[in-house]
């Protein structure tokens, strides 16, 4: 049997331990009622069949106990972002009192360079990858103008050589390298949002530290995606958000990452808020801010709770499928989806995202040479849902949790058709 066989995918989705996992979520209809082909997996996941319940949960708390529910007896609100801690710490290799949920993706970037980008005259610049997400770019212009820099000399972003479709290692490291002692800060996305690169994160952190730079990572395509050890890996911070491979729902609270060494770093300047200080004494209201040891001192406010509760049901289901399990399968699934289109004809697709599983999460990104609106509007009319960056660039991600070999065979099929 060959790839290219509809039968091929299927016994594909047969030996799958985790195919059972795509009845857990609730897969989008076009308006005939037929289920899209969903992969759009890395810009909203999609909903767990357990979400609901684990809202209604805490409506109910609340509309039963009103503020009593902050001390109820069962998942009390007050402390209800620590369950959240061990889960979160497993889909991103840290301890859990290095993690904690908090507001959104972009706040939590700014709240970490107050602590981390901390520029002279002369250690003042902050590098990022070329064509970052454009939120973490206005971020750091941003930040270098508060602290009365200019972005343009601050911000240095590292391109791909000329020809080249993505960043390779040693040009980031030869860049750190390059700037050296006026080098403030590494702002890297752990997986481009535009061409699905993973970088290696332990050598651009080896690099930053050695350069005498503080190193932070924007995880929001890499959470729930690939495998990370921020722990062992050694990054000074970490933010994503929770809604794109997390499954949380739109909007959903972030993640952030602080790594143990800074756990009692007390000095360090921050942005304070009630919810940071030790909970033992929060509501004795002391006259001083005291951030309480790990990631959780960074917190400024009372917990979203039903965002938190949407959260938590989602984490459920990765403690249960596994990381690592669910890693395996998505080299497999999105190995399969290079290997078909390996068998299109070259001139009309280049794939530009790297082929090594190592260097990839499960999103693909393809420049389309020809034609692209029309093969994109027919994918879309044939009930695909990926997206489409103007002018020429198709993403899509199949994920592990919900999508399946088939999946990836019928979009190969329509975009084979779509001439
Ligand atoms: C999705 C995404 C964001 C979005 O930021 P929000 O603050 O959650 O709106 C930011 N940065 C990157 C790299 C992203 O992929």
């Amino acid at each position: 049997m060959t790839i290219t066989e509809r039968e091929f995918a299927r016994q594909m989705d047969r030996e799958d331990d985790l195919a059972d996992f795509r009845n857990r979520f609730h897969l989008p209809r076009d308006e005939s009622g037929e289920e899209v082909l969903y992969f759009c997996g890395n810009s909203l996941g999609l909903q767990p069949r357990s979400t609901s319940n684990a809202i209604e949960r805490e409506l109910q708390k609340w509309a039963h106990k009103g503020v009593a529910g902050h001390f109820s007896d069962v998942d009390p609100w007050y402390s209800y972002h620590e369950l959240l801690s061990e889960p979160l710490a497993e889909i991103v290799g840290a301890r859990p009192h290095e993690v904690v949920a908090m507001n959104t993706l972009t706040a939590n970037l700014h709240l970490l360079m107050v602590s981390f980008y901390r520029p002279t005259e002369k250690r003042f610049k902050i590098m990022i990858e070329g064509g970052a997400f454009p939120s973490d770019r206005y971020a750091v212009q941003s930040q270098a103008a508060f602290h009365g820099f200019s972005p343009q000399e601050a911000i240095i972003e590292v391109t791909p050589r000329e020809g080249e479709t993505h960043l390779r290692t040693d040009d980031i490291e030869a860049a750190i390298e390059e700037e050296g002692d006026e080098l403030a800060l590494v702002l890297f996305g752990g997986v481009n949002f535009y061409n699905g690169h993973f970088f290696n994160l332990q050598r651009i952190t080896e690099a930053g530290h050695a350069a005498g730079a503080s190193v932070g990572f924007d995880l929001a395509h890499a959470a729930g995606n690939v495998r990370l050890k921020l722990h062992e890996w050694g990054p000074d911070f970490a933010a994503w958000c929770s809604y794109k491979y997390l499954n949380a729902g739109p909007g959903a609270v972030s993640g952030l990452f602080v790594h143990d060494r800074h756990a009692e770093a007390f000095e360090l300047p921050r942005f304070a808020g009630w919810w940071g200080i030790d909970p033992e004494s929060r509501f004795e209201m002391p006259p001083q801010f005291q951030p309480q040891p790990g990631a959780a001192g960074w917190q400024l406010s009372n917990a979203p709770i039903l965002s938190m509760a949407s959260l938590r049901a989602s984490l459920e289901l990765f403690s249960e499928a596994t990381m690592e399990a669910l890693c395996q399968k998505s080299d497999r699934l999105t190995g399969y989806l290079l290997e078909l289109i390996k068998q299109l004809p070259q001139r009309d697709f280049e794939v530009i995202t790297p082929d090594d599983p190592d260097h990839r999460g499960c999103q693909v990104s393809m420049l389309v040479h020809h034609e692209s609106q029309k093969r994109y509007d027919k994918l879309q009319q044939a009930g695909v849902v990926c997206d489409f960056r103007r002018p020429d660039v198709i993403r899509l991600a199949p994920v592990p949790l919900y999508n399946s070999f088939e999946d990836v065979w019928r979009f190969w099929k329509i975009l084979d058709e779509s001439t």
